[in-house]
């Protein structure tokens, strides 16, 4: 999208020892710096060590999943007050995996980004379609509708990201056709322009779903493709630069 700055986001998911995530840290921290912002996403544990081995250098810190609530009798939960606390700048929401493993509804992502906005996180919020919606027919309106129940008020004021990632295609080596994901980020952009008005217009929407340095020119050339997220090859700090370097 012309004049928005394209976003590389690694998403870490439950990988690493507190050895490797330094070493991979310190890997993307020292690449070149490109015509993209870069983000990376590590489990909980490893967000301070991996706060500390970025240091005020440009590539900023995100955690897959927040608390709906502030503080309170949550064992085992983490808030979006807490993550601020620690230099956590974007938390990723309602990823395919945690609306399947941890059954999150659209009304539990909505809740979830009201905290993040609440403390200044910027929220990134996952959506796609299964396979067998795809191939029904449904995937824009299965999207259209993860949009309309998952998107706070507040989320484009805030710079609020949308990550759209079709199930089918996370860690599986296989991608939409690039008429496919065009088609798809283009009814998301509308969605946005309807619900947001001009706001709508400048949000980051990225492409998710086994993007790898081979593939990625050509997916962030797309229109209103404006970054990706990315987890397999985000784990190997010359692939996710590679990939940045397309953006
Ligand atoms: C993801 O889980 O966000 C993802 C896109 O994974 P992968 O790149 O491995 O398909």
């Amino acid at each position: 999208t012309p004049g928005v700055r394209p976003l590389i986001a690694g998403n870490w998911k439950m990988h690493g020892t507190l050895a490797s995530v330094r070493e991979l840290a310190a890997g993307v921290a020292a690449g070149q710096a490109s015509g993209a912002d870069l983000l990376v996403c590590p489990a909980f544990v490893h967000l301070s060590a991996v706060a500390e081995t970025l240091g005020s250098g440009s590539v900023a810190l995100g955690a897959q999943d927040c608390h709906a609530n502030p503080k309170g009798a949550h064992t085992g939960d983490i808030s979006a007050a807490m993550l601020a606390d620690l230099g956590v700048r974007f938390v990723i929401l309602g990823h395919s995996e945690r609306r399947a493993d941890h059954a999150e509804s659209d009304a539990v992502v909505l809740a979830k980004a009201e905290a993040a906005l609440t403390s200044g996180l910027t929220p990134i919020v996952c959506v796609g379609e299964s396979e067998a919606q795809r191939v029904s027919g449904e995937a824009e309106d299965v999207v259209a509708a993860q949009l309309a129940g998952s998107l706070p008020e507040g989320f484009a004021a805030a710079g609020g990201v949308v990550a759209y990632e079709p199930v089918w295609a996370i860690g599986t080596g296989r991608t939409p056709t690039e008429a496919d994901i065009a088609a798809m980020h283009a009814r998301v952009r509308a969605e946005l322009e309807q619900r947001f008005g001009a706001a709508g217009s400048t949000l980051r929407i990225l492409y998710g779903g086994s993007v790898k340095p081979g593939n990625a020119k050509a997916i962030l050339a797309l229109p209103h493709v404006d970054g990706a997220l990315v987890g397999g090859a985000s784990l190997v700090a010359g692939d996710f630069l590679g990939i940045a370097a397309a953006a």
